[in-house]
């Protein structure tokens, strides 16, 4: 994608990664997008890229990242040799948290934490305007802090994390095991909206373990605003008997802050990987 210098989106292409083919396959293919983008906007200069994951100050290679192929690899410089440029590599989360910040549902809030609802489940946090990274890059990664114990074993090596117990694929085996046909989990909220019980109790279960989650991190951060993204921010009840969840779970006599969703859609994430690029540099590119 390329960002225009107020914002807007020049030009956008999408490609599969085909992770499933390996690392350098990977490298290949983010390198030809960018090639091919960069025949309409020469004056880029850096890229910005959005992924799961992080990398490891120790070792400046990637970690956390449930893509793993890309675990332990070199990813920013592999592409910097590719591609002859500067690349910025930045956890997705914190890339949609940044753009929701500056450009969408976050405006004008001091502090924001965003959160990623999908396949798996990442947060970011961004205060002032700025990425706050933390002393380890991992600020914001409340997917993977534990709610029970005793759950479902993540590819962390922990039990019963957020990511196990409230992303997409959780809420969609959470249904099967009570019984329900296979479907996904928007078809689950659509059921249970539509009255069906077994339905209805699995997203019950799966919004109080929203409310636990999210309870945590306001007890401990207290942000001004919670923007959801991901496919599950699409939904609706997360905004009213989720909020109630979290506000039962607060240390506090009320709940304030803002729940909301996200305004910029999916290209939130390549919005961010883009502006990190335009700041370390003139590009404004993201991939
Ligand atoms: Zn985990």
């Amino acid at each position: 994608m390329i960002l225009g210098e107020d914002h807007a989106i020049e030009r956008r292409v999408r490609v599969p990664t085909e992770r499933e083919r390996g690392y350098e396959w990977i490298v290949a293919r983010v390198g030809a997008v960018v090639t091919e983008l960069l025949a309409d906007a020469p004056e880029c200069d850096a890229v910005g890229i959005g992924t799961p994951g992080s990398v490891s100050r120790r070792t400046g290679t990637l970690k956390n990242s449930n893509t793993v192929c890309l675990n332990g690899r070199p990813l920013a410089a592999d592409l910097e040799a590719h591609l002859g440029m500067p690349v910025r590599l930045e956890n997705d989360a914190n890339c949609f948290a940044l753009a929701e910040a500056l450009l969408g549902a976050g405006r004008g809030h001091e502090m924001v934490f965003g959160v990623i609802l999908g396949t798996g489940v990442g947060g970011g946090l961004v205060v002032g305007g700025r990425l706050w990274g933390g002393r380890q890059d991992i600020a914001g990664e409340w997917g993977h802090h534990v709610l029970d114990p005793a759950g479902p074993a993540c590819y962390c090596g922990a039990r019963g994390c957020v990511e196990t117990m409230l992303s997409g694929p959780a809420l969609e085996a959470d249904h099967v095991a009570a019984g329900g046909p296979p479907c996904d989990a928007a078809a689950v909220a659509v059921r249970a909206a539509a009255g069906d019980e077994r339905a209805a109790c699995v997203l019950e279960r799966w919004l109080d373990r929203f409310g636990r989650g999210v309870g945590n991190v306001v007890n401990i951060l207290d942000p001004s605003v919670i923007v959801l993204g991901g496919g599950l921010s699409n939904i609706a009840a997360l905004y009213g008997r989720g909020r109630e969840a979290v506000a039962r779970r607060v240390f506090n006599d009320e709940l304030t802050t803002p729940i909301v969703q996200n305004t910029l859609g999916d290209s939130a994430g390549v919005i961010g990987a883009a502006l990190l690029a335009a700041a370390s540099g003139r590009a404004r590119r993201g991939t």
